[in-house]
């Protein structure tokens, strides 16, 4: 903090305050006295500093930055940021745990958010992605399940391992994301040495009305680095806050973490002879299928300035697509899409897409009008109603989206029938080498320890059906003979 001529401390409303160092007593003794506006404001406000912490990724760090647009998907879609190779937009990033609680260690082995705001020139861009290139649960049914159950114990208040494994053991579609939380990636040794994914499937669309389906990767410049258990358990014990300070010292210092941006693009059509389900988020599409190709370049270079406001209150939607881009039937995103705003909503309030880390960096007019804490101008006089005869903004059918086709029957499909949950779990275990493989296997044996025999057992097979090698040693690492655990 730099040193300024003298200024004069003032209340909210902007009257001089005499004395902050003294409560206004009845005598130099006696008890303080209602009519000390300042003490009570004081104390008001404080109680109200907080705002709800996040149900999952409470506990993260953030940076803006810059995108470079290095490669031309202009033949994909009309997105003016992707119009010519050089393009720039600023960014603004949040990387997260997902399930400690905002005083948590950082280094604990857990999912990181990798949550991107592009504000590009026709609105914000959003992404919710993860370190990870797939998810637990494939529908948003399951979602609150799966997240209580990586949460506190509703009797002990405590993490548990048994409801953890309980809950991954009896479903499946967890198996692959569970070996990429236990491989050597499961703990990054940084945010800046870890990569991100869309993990969703997004679109693209284009001036001829074609859709492609896309996902999105983030390839850290920097090469992936981890921690080992015993590692980021060292760390904890001195530093809860190792990757939040790692991220602004470097950024402080001038090393400013860069990511190559590729996509993968797969046309629309394609999705309904593809071998696997493209919208499933428990699934990858193989590179040799759908190769990433190179569009970008992310850079971090600037820290906030005040973590509240810009960290705290940073408020991403992946319902927010400038033209030319798109959402998909990934199910869990379509779910996602009204769980973002509905928790800013709560969390920071109705009129949060205002707030400055938030608000876009071209004009926005909306009929939005009101609500708590409306800061700004609301629009002044302008008419708040449309159609009018007042020349307010209109829609524009430029920008229309190509229609979607959907079909089917509206009903509750089991979404396990005839799904492979195995086969890319084992793809995993297989392309790990032989040190990274006895990584997995030390790590799953120390988390499934404390659980009971049967939740073992259960979760054993699921390994073994991935790959026979992977679910034996698990079983020997636990004492477990295979003989019990019914393939
Ligand atoms: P590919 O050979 O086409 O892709 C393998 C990719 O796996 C690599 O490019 C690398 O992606 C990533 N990878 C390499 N080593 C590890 C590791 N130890 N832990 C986690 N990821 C690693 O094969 P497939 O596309 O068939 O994928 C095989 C498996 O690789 C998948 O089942 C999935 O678990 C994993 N994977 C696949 C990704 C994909 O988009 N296809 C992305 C990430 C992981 P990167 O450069 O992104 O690190």
């Amino acid at each position: 903090m730099s040193k300024c001529p003298f200024v004069t401390m003032t209340t909210t409303a902007g009257v001089p305050v005499a004395d902050n160092q003294n409560s206004q007593t009845a005598g130099a003794r006696g008890p303080v006295l209602m009519q000390d506006y300042q003490l009570m404001e004081k104390m008001a406000h404080f109680n109200r500093e907080r705002v709800p912490e996040r149900v999952v990724h409470a506990k993260g760090a953030g940076a803006f930055g810059k995108f470079t647009v290095t490669g031309d998907i202009s033949r994909y879609t009309v997105a003016k940021l992707f119009g010519k190779v050089g393009n720039q937009c600023e960014v603004f990033a949040r990387f997260s745990t997902v399930a400690g609680e905002q005083g948590s260690a950082d280094t604990a082995r857990d999912p990181r958010g990798f949550a991107l705001k592009f504000y590009t020139e026709e609105g914000n861009w959003d992404m919710v992605g993860n370190n990870t290139p797939v998810f637990f649960v494939r529908d948003p049914l399951k979602f609150s399940d799966f997240i209580h159950s990586q949460k506190r114990h509703p009797a002990t208040g405590l993490r548990d391992n048994t409801m953890q494994w309980d809950f991954w053991s009896l479903s499946p579609e967890s198996l692959h994301q569970v070996t990429t939380l236990f491989s050597d990636r499961g703990i990054p040794a940084d945010y800046r040495h870890m990569n991100g994914y869309s993990s969703h499937t997004y679109s693209l669309w284009n001036a001829n009305g074609e859709r492609y389906w896309v996902k999105w990767h983030f390839k850290t410049l920097q090469g992936i680095k981890t921690l080992t258990d015993a590692e980021a358990a060292k760390i904890a014990s001195t530093d809860l806050d190792f990757h939040r300070r790692d991220l602004h010292d470097a950024i402080a210092r001038g090393e400013f973490p860069q990511w190559k941006v590729q996509v993968q693009i797969m046309p629309e059509r394609e999705a309904d002879t593809y071998a696997i389900n493209p919208f499933d988020l428990t699934k990858v599409w193989p590179h040799k299928d759908y190769p990433p190709m190179d569009v970008g370049v992310l850079e971090l270079n600037r820290n906030p300035q005040n973590y509240f406001a810009e960290v705290e209150q940073a408020a991403f939607e992946p319902g927010n697509t400038p033209p030319g881009m798109g959402v998909s039937p990934d199910k869990m995103l379509q779910a996602r899409i009204l769980s973002y705003p509905d928790a800013h909503r709560y969390r920071i309030g109705i009129n949060y897409a205002a707030l400055s880390v938030n608000k876009p960096h071209c004009p926005v007019h909306t009929y939005h009008r009101d609500g708590q804490t409306r800061f700004d101008g609301n629009y002044d006089g302008a008419v708040n109603y449309q159609p009018n005869s007042f020349d307010g903004p209109a829609d524009n059918a430029a920008y229309k989206e190509p229609p979607l086709r959907v079909d089917g029957d509206a009903d509750r499909y089991d979404h396990r029938a005839g799904n492979d949950d195995y086969t890319q779990a084992g793809n995993l275990y297989r392309l790990m080498n032989a040190d990274q493989q006895a990584q997995l296997i030390g790590n799953l044996a120390g988390a499934l320890a404390p659980v009971p025999r049967f939740i073992q057992i259960r979760q054993i097979a699921h390994f073994y059906r991935a790959d026979p090698d992977y679910g034996s040693r698990v079983a020997a690492a636990l004492g477990v003979a295979m003989a019990e655990v019914s393939i």
